[in-house]
């Protein structure tokens, strides 16, 4: 089977077909946006709309010269969550496609494509990939939208344990790297920054530290960040703007970190996985490194590529969940008509 995913719930466009088969991302193509929305400080959702319109055009029109589209037996699109406007701009792509190549049309959960990322690769490499080997499964999924632990006791099968009750912790780095005065958006520039930084040098409160709540918050972390600089000479902020920026990280990852910590010794599980556009942090994916070591367990997590927004995740996502939906009619996978 061969599955064609389009993926357009914020501010990439994508397209990708994954083959159950050979067991691998056949195609794909990501078009990203950020450039474009960086002068705004966030996405804009009508620019990132008309762009979503011309992404598709574009990139349906070259998988169209490239790719014999009658071997393509399911399409698949992210229907949720994300931005209205933009999700309905890949629905309506993605139904034409049904109408043209007369095959099923699956709706995806955007979490759920994100949350079996770091399986994707892992599957690619082995033949015999068996998701008994890795779950009952305990997963972080930190994006720009999303902060969120879930276990997966079977493979799609998602129950969340904790979320965010404000910010996500994407949208924390994000803000605070914008009070430093870095470009949208600003999550790699605050590591990139922080390299050389101290993070001891100044400690930014951690929310919810207490083992029995499931909750994270990133809101007063933003604001203790303004409040600091807002007493600090602007020559105080730029000596210090690496200490900082490693300051304001470490209270992300330690925030993170502490509460994958306190599920895994209540929980028995047999993998941690890391997903979304934070996992690009080299200094988070080292700390729940070390913390899957402490456990004996391993960490999975998707190559670069894969951690932002991408189509393959959604293909690999409906397969998988396809797969597993004839095996089990009890899971229930939504089918946009
Ligand atoms: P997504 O919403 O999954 O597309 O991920 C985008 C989010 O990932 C944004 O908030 C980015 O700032 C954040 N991000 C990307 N790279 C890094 C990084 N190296 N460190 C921290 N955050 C990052
Ligand atoms: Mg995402």
């Amino acid at each position: 089977m061969r599955y064609l995913a389009l993926e357009s719930s914020c501010d990439e466009t994508a397209v990708a077909i994954w083959d159950t088969e050979q067991h691998r991302v056949e195609y794909e193509r990501t078009l990203t946006q950020a450039a474009l929305h960086g002068p705004y400080g966030g996405v804009v959702p009508g620019l990132a709309i008309r762009e979503h319109l011309k992404g598709f055009h574009q990139l349906i029109e070259s998988l169209r010269h490239s790719y014999d589209l009658s071997r393509i037996d399911a399409v698949c699109v992210t229907h949720g969550p994300g931005l209205v406007g933009c999700l309905g701009i890949g629905v309506a792509y993605a139904q034409a496609l049904q109408l043209l190549l007369n095959v099923p049309l699956y709706g995806v959960n955007h979490l759920h494509g994100h949350a079996l990322s770091p399986f994707l690769e892992l599957f690619q490499a082995d033949a015999d990939f068996n998701w008994n080997a890795y779950c009952p499964h305990l997963g972080l999924l930190v994006s720009g939208g999303n902060t969120l632990l879930f276990e997966m006791p079977s493979v799609g099968q998602f129950h969340t344990l904790a979320q965010t009750v404000d910010d996500a912790a994407g949208e924390a780095l994000d803000k605070g790297a914008k009070m430093l005065g870095f470009p949208y958006p600003g999550g790699a520039l605050i590591e990139h920054c922080g390299q050389s930084g101290d993070a001891q040098w100044v400690r930014f409160p951690r929310a919810f530290p207490h083992k029995s709540d499931l909750r994270f918050s990133f809101s007063g972390l933003k604001t203790s960040l303004r409040v600091f600089l807002d007493k600090l000479s602007a020559d105080e902020v730029e000596q210090h703007k690496a200490d900082i920026c490693a300051a304001y990280q470490e209270a992300v990852v330690d925030a993170l970190s502490h509460k994958v910590q306190q599920v895994l010794s209540m929980g028995d599980y047999k993998s941690l996985g890391l997903s979304g556009g934070v996992a690009n942090n080299s200094v988070l994916r080292n700390r729940l490194q070390q913390v899957a070591e402490h456990y004996g367990i391993p960490l999975v997590t998707p190559p670069k590529c894969y951690c932002g927004d991408n189509a393959a995740m959604i293909a690999f996502s409906s397969a998988q969940v396809s797969a597993e939906l004839a095996l089990n009619p009890n899971l229930t996978l939504d089918t946009i008509k």
